[in-house]
This record gives structure tokens, C-alpha cells and sequence, in this order.
């Protein structure tokens, strides 16, 4: 029996040390547990981060971004992609026909399938503002060389085919222009050798119309460069006080023999305003309102300059004539380059089509605005804004 009573301690020993040890590995699997649920926690935050910064990554491309899986599926695309195409649904498991009904896209991921890889494909967008986009288009591969998916990305041209179309419209128009004057100029001095120039008025009449046409190729030549060194932004604006009425005077008199050619009578109601501008620039200004007014008037008509002065320190001025006016839908399009409301009478008249123009991108490169408003058959008037002077 004396061996019972160790034999029951090393058992109780044995017990407690049990109990001790399990309670022990039962913290320490606790803890172990904890620690792979935070690691796990903490794996599933970087991959969130990873995947939110790819997304701040991707919508903050100006260029549209679309990724296509292996069955032609959308798995990724930008809000550029979206704005451009104007989406607003959501678009990851949809096909680009579902969502964009454009033939020439689904062709195109057709073929990148097969050619790997197509770069700069032009696309038009046959829509009310028509517009064009330069597709770059790659197929994705594994490790393995099996492809993957389409990564096509989209770059917005229409701005750039505008400014190539306007360019273009500016040459075909600048030589048209040149053109028309120097052909007559041509043929007059052909008929002249082909001996006209025995006729003593004859050669008179037609020495008058040379030299009248090379008058206007000299005056588009003026107007052509005076645009291009606007429009360049190279025209540094020589800024100080301008009095606008003793600029007006100036010019009344500048303009005095061919508004007493139509008996025109010119009115200078400008209260003293000083603006702060270029005064030479200014001058182009008021002649060129000034020479339309009296050229578009009518005889025997007025032609008026006034203007007041404005809150926010702005200056308004107006030059008016009584003249036929200028039709409603023309009155946005008279500053465009060229845009004539009567081509026969503008050319007539000596005009080149730039006149307006110009006036336009000097005022606006004063801060100011230009803007006409005309009651057809009771003339036209002819708006713009300075910043004031004092
Ligand atoms: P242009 O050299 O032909 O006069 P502008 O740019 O100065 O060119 O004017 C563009 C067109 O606007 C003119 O051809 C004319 O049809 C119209 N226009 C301008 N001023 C007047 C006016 N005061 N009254 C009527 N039409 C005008």
C-alpha cells in the first residue's frame, strides 16, 4: 500500500500537468489562429488597396482603357472609356456589342485575336457631333502563351481632325481668295498684250482694275498676316489708358472720304471712357466697325459710336449704323474667317471676310466680348467690352 500513495501523486501529477500543457496549446492554437486571421486580414486589405489604387491608377488615364477577357467579356473599364461612350451602367460582364452596338469594335477585337496586335485604328463615330477616336489594341498572353484577353486603349482625336479640318478649310479659302483677284489681274494683262494696249482707254479702264485687284491682294495679304500673328498669340498687347473718344475722332477722320463718297454722316456719342488697352490694336477695332458700318450702311445714312460704362469695371461700346442689318442666322457666323453675308457685295466692297475676325481675337485678347444684334432692314449694331481704365 505504501507504494499507492506516489502512485496516486504521479497521477494527479500527471493529470495536472495535462490540464496545464492543454490549457497552454489551447492559448497558443488561439493565438495562432488569431495570428493567421490578421495575416489573412491584412493580406485581404493590401490586395483591396492594390485593386483601389489600380482603379484610382486606370481612372485617372485621359485615354479610354478596356480590358476584354478570354471570352470577349468586359473585366475592366475606365471611367475615360465610359465618358467617352457616355456609359453609365455598370459594364464588367458584358460583351462590347451589348453594351455599344458597334460593328467595327467587334471586328476589330476580332482581329487583334489573330494579328496579336493593332495599333492606331481609326474609328468614327457617326453621331450628331461626329467624332473620332485612335484605337491601340494588343492581345494578352499567360506564361503558357495562351491568350488571355484584349486590352484595347482609346484616345479621343476629335479635337485634333477639327483643327485639321479647320486648317484645311483656311487653305482652300486663302486660296480661293488669292485666286480670284489674281486671275483678273492675269487675264487683263493678257488681253492688254494681245494688244489692247493700243486702245489708249481701253488700257486706262484695265490698268484701273489691275491695279484695284492688286490693291485687295495687298489688303488680304495685310489681314492674312495680322490673323496668323493673332491667332499665334505672338502679338504682345501694349497695355496702357486708352481716352476712346479722341480715338473715335481719329478714325472718323481716317474714314472721312469714303463716308462722304456714300454721304454718310458719322456721330461720335462716346462719353469720356478710358479703357485699358492697346491703342493701335484699338484703332484696328473701330476701323474695321467703322469701314463695315459705312460700306454695309446705306447712303446717305448714320453711322453712330457710343457706349457706357459698366459695373465690374467694364467699358461697352457700340458702333451702329441704318443700313439693311444682317439676318438672324448669320449673326454668330459674321466673326468666322471668310463668312460673308452677300460674297458679291462683300467683294465689291473691297472686303476680305477677315475684317470681323480680327476685331474678334483683339477684343477677346483684351479680356472683352463682341457680339451684333441687328432688327432686319433697320441696320445693324455691333457690341464690345474693355476693362476700364480708372
Ligand atoms: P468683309 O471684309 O467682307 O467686310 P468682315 O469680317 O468685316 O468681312 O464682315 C463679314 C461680313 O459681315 C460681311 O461680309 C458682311 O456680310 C457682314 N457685315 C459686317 N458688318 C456689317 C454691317 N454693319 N451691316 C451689314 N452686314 C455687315
Amino acid at each position: 500500500m505504501i507504494w499507492a500513495i506516489p502512485a496516486i501523486i504521479a497521477v494527479a501529477a500527471a493529470i495536472a500537468i495535462h490540464f496545464v500543457w492543454r490549457s497552454k496549446f489551447l492559448r497558443q492554437s488561439r493565438q495562432l489562429q488569431a495570428d493567421i486571421e490578421d495575416f489573412q486580414r491584412r493580406q485581404q486589405q493590401t490586395s483591396i488597396d492594390a485593386k483601389a489604387q489600380q482603379q484610382v491608377l486606370f481612372n485617372s488615364m485621359i485615354e479610354g482603357l478596356l480590358l476584354l477577357d478570354r471570352s470577349r467579356k468586359i473585366y475592366l473599364a475606365n471611367r475615360a472609356f465610359k465618358n467617352l461612350f457616355d456609359l453609365k451602367i455598370e459594364l464588367r460582364g458584358k460583351t462590347v456589342m451589348e453594351v455599344l452596338r458597334l460593328h467595327e469594335l467587334q471586328e476589330l477585337i476580332a482581329r487583334v485575336e489573330t494579328e496579336k496586335q493593332v495599333l492606331d485604328y481609326e474609328l468614327r463615330l457617326p453621331e450628331l457631333n461626329e467624332r473620332w477616336l485612335q484605337v491601340n489594341a494588343s492581345a494578352i498572353f499567360n506564361s503558357g502563351g495562351e491568350r488571355e484577353g484584349t486590352i484595347l486603349v482609346f484616345h479621343d482625336l476629335t479635337r485634333l481632325k477639327q483643327l485639321e479640318r479647320t486648317r484645311e478649310e483656311f487653305v482652300a479659302n486663302v486660296s480661293h481668295e488669292l485666286r480670284t483677284p489674281l486671275s483678273l489681274i492675269k487675264g487683263y494683262i493678257e488681253t492688254l498684250l494681245d494688244g489692247a494696249r493700243h486702245q489708249p482707254e481701253v488700257t486706262a479702264r484695265f490698268l484701273k482694275i489691275i491695279e484695284r485687284n492688286t490693291q485687295r491682294l495687298d489688303l488680304l495679304i495685310q489681314d492674312l498676316l495680322t490673323i496668323s500673328a493673332l491667332e499665334s498669340g505672338r502679338v504682345k498687347l501694349e497695355l496702357q489708358a486708352v481716352e476712346l473718344h479722341p480715338l473715335v475722332d481719329k478714325i472718323f477722320n481716317d474714314l472721312k472720304p469714303p463716308a462722304d463718297n456714300k454721304s454718310v454722316t458719322l456721330l461720335n456719342q462716346l462719353p469720356p471712357l478710358s479703357a485699358t488697352g492697346d491703342a493701335h490694336r484699338l484703332e484696328q477695332v473701330f476701323a474695321n466697325l467703322v469701314d463695315n458700318a459705312i460700306k454695309y450702311g446705306r447712303p446717305h445714312g448714320r453711322v453712330t459710336v457710343g457706349g457706357q460704362s459698366l459695373a465690374g469695371g467694364k467699358i461697352e461700346v457700340f458702333v451702329q449704323d441704318d443700313g439693311p442689318g444682317i439676318p438672324a442666322e448669320s449673326l454668330d457666323r459674321i466673326f468666322e474667317r471668310f463668312y460673308r453675308v452677300d460674297k458679291a457685295r462683300s467683294r465689291d466692297q473691297g472686303g476680305t471676310g477677315l475684317g470681323l475676325s480680327i476685331v474678334k481675337h483683339i477684343v477677346q485678347g483684351h479680356g472683352g466680348e463682341v457680339w451684333a444684334k441687328s432688327d432686319l432692314g433697320r441696320g445693324a449694331t455691333f457690341f464690345f467690352t474693355l476693362p476700364r481704365s480708372n
